[in-house]
């Protein structure tokens, strides 16, 4: 059987896949099986930061494989430790509790806030407020904060204590609030399953200024749109916003699975000995690769992001067939008069692999994508939209 006929016997069908086989690459392009080369304006979403088989990236991880690849959280071990470190100065965020995944890190968040709220308000302060619209993984716990009841459908009970409640409008978040049992709210800054959707800088300062007042927790879900992808190192910078809980992952550690909760000065000492742990949480492997991708993460590269976001921004802008550009930094959203999923197969015919979210052809590109492969992408995409 060749790969496609083993994937459909032997695994799960969760996955609709596009129907080409990756079988290597460099930087922003692909090749499938049958030679073809591709623009990757999709970086595995958002996760390889720095493209595909970069030698930096490879360097730090070759080094890492060779000398100890796990000894599991019993041992110290100095990558994760040092990714702490750089974590904690680039953010100002006090600790950093490691995982391997989107879902997991927001999973320590949401324990973080349930054990900090019972502990400074009492244990009926329990409720996670979400937003409308939002994505948050797909564990148990994290599909009940997911604000989109059709991820719900055929797995209830979820875990209890959420609630969500539509961006813009803090009315409809103070009548949540009103009893005193909600422990925290969390946010994305742009809601990437969600449609590319950007919070209002607007709204969200007055979220956090309400949150603040009431010694309710702000954690922000930077899975997506942090490690840069936003043109600052995380998105809530953009917005002024100073969160109690962050979480991140995708693109972390450039490819490998790696989660991170960071912690604020509220919540830095929330959990003790055994309170929370992963076997392979702050892998050294992993975590070589993330200091690799962080250390990289300086303020002329992110000021380059933001010089590519608005080079393809403005060479798309307009473009017959594209209605409109939301997003931030390398994180667009395109409004298409044809269906997303017609742009994302004609883009893929002409070699170029785009992302769709909701209604919209999603862009999620590698961070150093060369300007020239960035052109040619945005020629092939603005063809594909064309009515
Ligand atoms: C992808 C994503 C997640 C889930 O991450 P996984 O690594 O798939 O568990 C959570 N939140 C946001 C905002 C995401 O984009």
């Amino acid at each position: 059987m060749n790969t496609f006929e083993l994937d459909q016997t032997y695994i799960a069908g969760t996955y609709k896949r596009f129907p080409v086989e990756i079988v290597s690459g460099k930087g922003s392009l692909v090749k499938d099986v049958n030679g073809k080369e591709y623009i990757d304006m999709g970086s595995g979403i958002a996760v390889t930061s720095f493209g595909v088989a970069d030698d930096v990236w490879i360097d730090a991880v070759e080094k890492q494989i060779r000398s100890v690849q796990h000894m599991s959280n019993l041992y110290y071990t100095a990558p994760c430790a040092k990714l702490a470190e750089a974590l904690c100065k680039k953010t100002g965020m006090a600790k950093v509790f490691f995982s391997n995944s989107g879902a997991e890190a927001n999973e320590c968040a949401i324990k973080a806030a349930r054990k900090w709220a019972a502990e400074h308000k009492g244990p009926a302060c329990s409720t996670i407020v979400t937003l409308e619209n939002s994505f948050h993984g797909r564990t148990l716990t994290t599909l009940a904060a997911t604000g989109q009841e059709h991820y719900h459908e055929l797995y209830q009970p979820l875990t209890p204590g959420f609630a969500s409640f539509p961006a813009g409008d803090l009315d409809a978040l103070k009548k949540l609030c009103a009893n005193g049992t909600v422990a925290a709210v969390l946010i994305e800054c742009v809601q990437g399953e969600g449609g590319v959707i950007p919070l209002d800088p607007g709204f969200a300062k007055e979220l956090a200024a309400y949150l603040k007042e009431q010694d309710i927790l702000l954690m922000v879900d930077e899975v997506q749109t942090g490690n840069g992808r936003s043109g600052k190192l995380y998105a809530y910078m953009t917005y002024g916003l100073e969160p109690d809980v962050v979480s991140t992952a995708k693109g972390l550690a450039g490819g490998l699975p790696m989660g991170a909760t960071l912690l604020g000065d509220k919540v830095k000492d929330v959990f003790s000995y055994g309170d929370h742990g992963s076997t392979f949480g702050g892998n050294p492997v992993a975590a070589a690769a993330a200091l690799s991708v962080v250390e990289r993460l300086t303020d002329d590269f992110l000021a380059d992001v933001t010089r590519k976001s608005n080079l393809i921004r403005n060479l798309l802008d307009g473009a017959p067939g594209i209605g409109s550009i939301s997003g931030l930094g390398l994180m667009l959203g395109l409004k298409t008069s044809k269906p997303a999923g017609e742009v994302v197969a004609a883009c893929m015919a002409n070699g170029v692999l785009c992302l769709t979210a909701k209604d919209k052809v999603r862009l999620l590109p590698a961070l150093n994508i060369p300007d020239d492969l960035l052109v040619k992408a945005a020629e092939v995409i603005k063809e594909a939209c064309k009515p």
